[in-house]
């Protein structure tokens, strides 16, 4: 019989209160599993832009690519939108479900361009329903329909540029909203044993698991790292303390920082994007009340603030040392300001380029005895209190201090980085081959 292949894209089923989108795919992972249809990958999980004004949750979409007899379209179709209906919330004031079925062999560069808005910027219900149209795709949209928005994203991000894994493991519905169970010295060691193949388990800082959600989704808890095979070890090393109702392994652009794109130049960025950018520190860091951290950057198209805020911890301490002249990068979303306001880049990373020279003025040394002078007050001299000689036109010295800063690159604290941030311990270890490697025989639970 004759085979085809479809790429099936979900967004924004789940809400604070209930599901996630995760969920959805690994049951209906489940349900296609049993009509016999080829995996082409693993389930893609694709964290979106994290700055879109209207979202606060974790703006993950989901894809399936899949080989099947042509005959089992209408069931795969079905399979898809019955479950997204009854798993989605939706009566929940901003959930807007959305399904996309393309069943073209070949991603077309405009879906894959379209990705790179989605996760890197704002992109229109509009353009998404004219692409899908132009390429003979078919999509289903919920209360608002935004989420084919997602779920087109899903389908076009094809992981040319990087991509991490997660195994997700799930619990039993009748524990959903209770607290988790999992043996935190075993995610301890599992971290210990795994790093930096796996990422973010832990915050060392803090002593903290960072694998368990907060919430009352069914995720019981989801390691991140760079391939399969990894991944199901260090969830065999965990010590679940309720039941695992299923788990399954995604391909994700976690940790990738898929979300930023490099500006050129001041005058280039936008709100709601997320960006690398230059320049220098034009007006030192400022603490301001609740302990954020504010200073100005500029380069010759403009000047923008820097913010970076008390959870940040590690990157926050480096923002308060920074004194004008200093050459840096800004990585972070950029918020849009309060009228008569300059932009604001919240930083995610900063990466120091070259720090300029902390000139003080001190007062000069005694040329008799080498011990540093007292001022006798303005324009009046210096006076040597160990050796009681005079200076009377002696002037002030300037001193480079040391900055107790070096240049390089620094990230915001475990704790507080964005799915999509790319974590230190990830440098060096970017994939660039956008083919995943063949699948493993067990990505999914039984
Ligand atoms: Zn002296």
């Amino acid at each position: 019989m004759k085979q085809q292949i479809m790429h099936i894209g979900i967004d924004d089923t789940d809400s604070t209160r209930k599901g996630c989108t995760t969920y959805i795919t690994a049951l209906l992972v489940e349900k296609l599993v049993k009509l016999n249809v080829k995996f082409l990958d693993y389930p893609s999980l694709i964290r979106l832009n994290p700055n879109v004004p209207w979202k606060t949750r974790g703006n993950g979409a989901l894809c399936l690519r899949v080989k099947y007899d042509a005959g089992l379209e209408d069931q795969i179709k079905d399979a898809a939108i019955s479950l997204v209906e009854e798993c989605s919330d939706l009566s929940f004031r901003g959930t807007d479900p959305g399904i996309v079925f393309i069943t073209k062999a070949e991603i077309p560069d405009e879906f894959k361009a379209f990705a790179k808005n989605t996760i890197t910027g704002i992109v229109t219900l509009k353009e998404a329903m004219r692409l899908i149209k132009k390429f003979g795709g078919e999509a289903l949209g919920f209360n608002t329909c935004r989420g084919i928005i997602g779920a087109l994203a899903a389908v076009g991000e094809t992981f040319e540029a990087d991509y991490t894994y997660e195994l997700i493991a799930y619990r039993m519905a009748e524990n959903c909203g209770l607290k988790r169970k999992v043996d935190t010295a075993s995610i301890f060691e599992m971290d210990k044993l795994t790093r930096p193949y796996t990422f973010n388990n832990v915050d060392l800082e803090k002593g903290r698991v960072v694998i368990t959600p907060r919430g009352a989704d069914p995720i019981l808890f989801g390691i991140r790292g760079e391939t399969p095979e990894i991944v199901k070890k260090a969830f065999r090393m965990v010590k679940p303390l309720e039941p695992v109702e299923r788990w399954l392994v995604f391909r994700s652009n976690q940790g990738t920082d898929a979300h930023l794109r490099r500006v050129s130049a001041l005058n280039q960025i936008e709100p709601y994007n997320s960006v690398i950018v230059r320049g220098a520190v034009s007006r030192n860091p400022q603490l301001i009340p609740l302990r954020h951290v504010i200073f100005s950057m500029k380069d010759e198209t403009g000047e923008v603030d820097c913010a970076a805020y008390e959870p940040t911890g590690a990157l926050r301490k480096v923002a308060r040392d920074l004194i004008v002249g200093d050459s840096i990068e800004a990585y972070g979303a950029v918020r849009k300001p309060s009228a008569g306001k300059r932009l604001t880049i919240n930083l995610e990373k900063i990466n120091i380029l070259a720090l300029a020279p902390k000139i003080v003025l001190q007062n000069p040394l005694c040329l008799k005895c080498g011990k540093r002078l007292k001022s006798m007050g303005k324009d009046k001299g210096f006076r040597c209190e160990k050796c009681g000689a005079r200076f009377n036109d002696a002037e002030k010295v300037q001193t480079a201090m040391e900055r107790g800063l070096k240049a390089g690159l620094y990230v915001t604290s475990t704790r507080s980085q964005r799915h999509l941030t790319k974590p230190l311990s990830r440098y060096g270890l970017e994939k660039h081959n956008a083919e995943a490697e063949g699948m493993i025989e067990n990505w999914h639970s039984p």
